[in-house]
Parts: structure tokens; C-alpha cells; sequence
């Protein structure tokens, strides 16, 4: 048998890498990482983490503000460079603390761009490293359309890494990262215009939920341009000029690109190994496995339908290293749940409101107007709202809520979808009173398949 200098190289250090890499570490494998940038990868260093700090203070105003005609007076003032230096002071040492967590693992990390030369050697910088296994985990990275002055536009990461806000940004797109990000950023003051290629804003979501989140930053002083295709982006002064096909100019400050993202697969030599990929990502089979057999994908670089998320990876990180260890089994995705982090929220899991409303000879559509019926629990937010997808024989198969404690409760409905739970199940658990969870679930139950109906 070959002689390899580790059992598993990961390449990348993300979500899709690490949590496999200390299972495989327990069942004594010599693993290592190739990493070119920061240990942790995007959520870590440049993604979720540092959004959802940044997200705190403004979703605690974006609440405040529902009790203003109530009684409540405050002077808040937001001040953005004051909360940079706290991201900083939170996140900048994260990656020094995962790479002492994989080093004390015994996981050397080696540094530099890798680049397969055979099926089981990768060069990553001036080493040459062999393998048994090797999982490819190298995300994907913020893309800009291809037209001219593509150099004035900026990104999702140096967004979240700006010293002091400009006073006008232009969000090119109207999907997740710019709704999220033009959210978050009114609420420091900054004004905002979007410019958007289809005729409405969050494609994925159901399209009230995602009209309602359009019209409170409308509220905001957010200008949206549906249905414009960008062209060019000038340079003048200070200024950034953002032109469509159609002729409308809009001139601000700064301009977000938000078009989407794309796999990490240039530069990796995968055309040396054969293994096939597209602009879409990697290529795997339903055992995580590229058509070269040693060789897996695992994350955000994968050509998948799943959705690209911390969790997603994180799991098929898990599910990879057992594979490794022997686990037949094909990989099999429980229902995802994914959050708009708009403010309010929108979250979803399992079968789409949009999927539904397309199939209605397999599902039906319910609303549970929770923060109308349970005000007196819900601080004051009345609008605050779940449509349930549910199959022929009423088990919940899917769900979107729409508020501001969407994130969390969503994981409890995604147990409920996993779980096929019917309603004496339901009945049969007792949730916290008063909150939202519980408001939500005995609203649910009622509606869910029993086994008791004829
Ligand atoms: C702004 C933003 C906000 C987000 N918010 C959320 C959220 O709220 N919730 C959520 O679930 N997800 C969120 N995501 C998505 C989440 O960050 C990703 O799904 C997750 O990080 C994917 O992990 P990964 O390990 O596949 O890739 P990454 O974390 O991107 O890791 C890939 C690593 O590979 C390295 N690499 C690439 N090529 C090479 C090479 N040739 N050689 C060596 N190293 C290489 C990179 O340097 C990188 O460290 C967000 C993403 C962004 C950009």
C-alpha cells in the first residue's frame, strides 16, 4: 500500500473542512489543512460572524422603535466606527483561536494556494503534500459582473470591514447580502438605492413576506429600481455613477456588488486530476465523492441545489469524514433552515411557500397570524407571521416566518418538519409561556395531521 503523508488533506479551512477533520482526529487519521488565507474561512473572518455582530445594536433599535407612540423616548445615536473597532475586537482574533484549536488537535496547517498534481499529491506553496484522501473545501469567493468600471465596485467583505460608512450606497442587486446589508445600514443613517434585474427583491422567499421588507426600508428612505440591468459603473470625483441598460443613472457614494457568489475552483488544478466542475462548483455524487474516488467536496464549493450555508457545510463536513471511516450510507439532508437577516427577519425551512403555491395537488398554504392573535406577548409587533406549507395528509413539510424572532424560532419548526410531528404529539409538549414559540406551536397544532381524524 502507498505511502501518504497524511490519511486526509483538507483543503481549505472553513465549516466544510474542520468539524469533519476532529471526528476523523478521534478515530486516530493524520489529517492536515492547505489554507491560503485566514484560518476558519468566510464565516469565521469575513461572513455570518461579523454580520450578525455589527446586526446586534441595530436590530435592539429597529425593536425600540416599535414602542415609540407607546411611551418610549430615547436618543439613540449609532455610531458605526465605534462598532468596528468592537467587530474588530471580536472577530480579529478569531482566526489565531482556530488555528491553536487545530494545531493543539495535532492538524498542521500548511500555508499557500493548493493545486493538485495527481490524485493524491497537491503543491500548496513551495511543498508537495501526499494524501489518501483529499476533501476539496474551497468556498466560494464575492463575484462582480463583468462590465465596464467592475473596479469601482466593492464587496461583502470590505463592507464589513469599513472605518466609516458612506453616506450613499448603491446596492446592486436585491437578493439576501444586499437586503441584509441595506437593513442594517439605514439604521446607521446611511441612504440607500437598490438596482435589481428581476421585478422583485428576495426570489426564494415567499413574495408577501419578502414585499413586506421592500416597503418598511421603502419607509426608510431606501430607493428601489426593479428591473434594470447594470451596464457600467463610472468614476467621477468622489462619486461612483451606476448606469443600466435602460438609462437610468443613479450617483452615490459607494457601490455594493451583490450579484451572487462563485465557486473557488480556478487556480486548483483540477483539470490535472480530471475531476469535473463547472462555474456552478464541484461536482460530487451523493456520497460527497468527485468522479476521481479519493477525492471529496464538501460546502459552499460544491454544484449543489442545497443551500450554501454554514450549516450545510458543517454537516457535510460530518457526513465525509464518517464516509471516510466506512459509513456506506448516502448522504441524506434533512429539511435546511435558512434567515433573511432583514429586520425584521424572514425565515424559512423545507418545502418553499413559492414551491407550493406551484404544486397545489401536493400542498396546501395556511397563515398564522401569531403576533395579531398573541400581542400581548409578541413587544408589540402585530405584523409578525408564519405561512405553513403542509402536505395532503397535513404534516408540516415547510414554512416561512416573518418577524423579528424569526431566526430562533425557526429552529423549533424545523424539528416539527424533521420530526413529522402530529398534533397529540404537539399536544403532548409543554413549551415556555409567554413567548413566541409557544404562541406560534399551539396555533400550529390544531392544524397538523392526527391520528385521532377520520
Ligand atoms: C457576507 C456573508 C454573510 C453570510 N451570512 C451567513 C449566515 O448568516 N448564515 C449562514 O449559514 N451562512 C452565511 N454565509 C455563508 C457562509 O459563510 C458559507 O456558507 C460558509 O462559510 C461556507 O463554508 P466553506 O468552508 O464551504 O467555505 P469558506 O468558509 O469560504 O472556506 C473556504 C476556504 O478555502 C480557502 N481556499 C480557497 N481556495 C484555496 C486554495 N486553492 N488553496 C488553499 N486554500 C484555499 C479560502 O481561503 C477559505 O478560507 C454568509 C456569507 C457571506 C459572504
Amino acid at each position: 500500500m502507498a505511502n501518504f503523508d497524511y490519511d486526509v488533506l483538507y483543503i481549505g479551512s472553513g465549516h466544510a473542512a474542520w468539524h469533519g477533520a476532529l471526528i476523523l482526529a478521534r478515530a486516530g487519521k493524520k489529517v492536515a489543512f492547505a489554507e491560503r488565507d485566514l484560518t476558519g474561512g468566510t464565516c469565521t473572518n469575513y461572513g455570518c460572524d461579523a454580520k450578525a455582530l455589527l446586526d446586534g445594536p441595530a436590530e435592539l433599535v429597529s425593536a425600540l422603535e416599535r414602542y415609540k407612540d407607546l411611551g418610549l423616548t430615547a436618543d439613540i445615536k449609532m455610531d458605526w466606527p465605534k462598532f468596528m473597532s468592537y467587530k474588530h475586537q471580536v472577530i480579529d482574533p478569531l482566526a489565531n483561536v482556530m488555528t491553536g484549536m487545530l494545531n493543539n488537535a495535532g492538524f498542521p496547517i500548511i500555508r499557500g494556494s493548493a493545486e493538485f498534481i495527481d490524485e493524491h499529491t497537491v503543491k500548496v506553496g513551495d511543498q508537495t503534500v501526499t494524501a489518501e484522501n483529499i476533501v476539496i473545501c474551497t468556498g466560494q469567493n464575492d463575484f462582480k459582473l463583468d462590465i465596464p468600471g467592475k473596479e469601482y465596485m466593492h464587496t461583502s467583505r470590505e463592507i464589513l470591514d469599513l472605518p466609516e460608512l458612506p453616506k450613499h450606497i448603491t446596492f446592486i442587486g436585491a437578493g439576501i447580502i444586499s437586503m441584509e446589508f441595506a437593513s442594517l445600514l439605514t439604521q446607521f443613517g446611511v441612504k440607500a438605492t437598490v438596482i435589481e434585474f428581476a421585478d422583485r427583491a428576495l426570489l426564494a422567499y415567499n413574495e408577501e413576506y419578502a414585499m413586506r421588507i421592500v416597503d418598511k426600508l421603502k419607509e426608510a428612505g431606501v430607493d428601489f429600481h426593479f428591473g434594470e440591468s447594470l451596464a457600467s459603473v463610472e468614476k467621477s470625483g468622489d462619486k461612483f455613477i451606476a448606469k443600466t441598460a435602460s438609462g437610468l443613472t443613479v450617483e452615490t457614494d459607494y457601490i455594493l456588488a451583490a450579484t451572487g457568489r462563485r465557486a473557488n475552483v480556478e487556480g486548483l488544478g483540477l483539470e490535472n486530476v480530471g475531476v469535473e466542475f463547472s462555474p456552478r462548483g464541484v461536482k460530487v455524487d451523493d456520497h460527497m465523492r468527485t468522479n476521481v474516488p479519493n477525492i471529496y467536496a464538501s460546502g459552499d464549493v460544491v454544484d449543489k441545489m442545497i443551500p450554501r450555508l454554514t450549516p450545510t457545510a458543517t454537516f457535510e463536513s460530518n457526513y465525509i469524514a464518517l464516509a471516510i471511516l466506512g459509513n456506506p450510507a448516502p448522504i441524506k439532508y434533512p429539511a435546511v433552515p435558512n434567515v433573511v437577516f432583514t429586520l425584521p427577519r424572514i425565515a424559512a425551512v423545507g418545502v418553499s411557500v413559492n414551491q407550493a403555491l406551484k404544486d397545489p395537488e401536493k400542498y396546501h398554504i395556511e397563515k398564522i397570524a401569531y403576533g395579531q392573535m398573541l400581542s400581548f406577548e409578541f413587544r408589540n409587533e402585530t405584523d409578525a407571521e408564519a405561512t405553513i406549507v403542509l402536505d395532503k395528509d397535513n404534516y408540516l413539510v415547510g414554512a416561512e416566518l416573518y418577524g423579528d424572532m424569526a431566526a430562533e424560532m425557526i429552529n423549533t419548526v424545523t424539528l416539527i418538519v424533521n420530526a413529522r410531528m402530529t398534533m397529540e404529539q404537539m399536544m403532548g409538549t409543554i413549551w415556555a409561556f409567554p413567548t413566541q414559540t409557544d404562541g406560534l406551536t399551539e396555533l400550529l397544532a390544531s392544524k397538523l395531521h392526527s391520528d385521532m381524524a377520520k
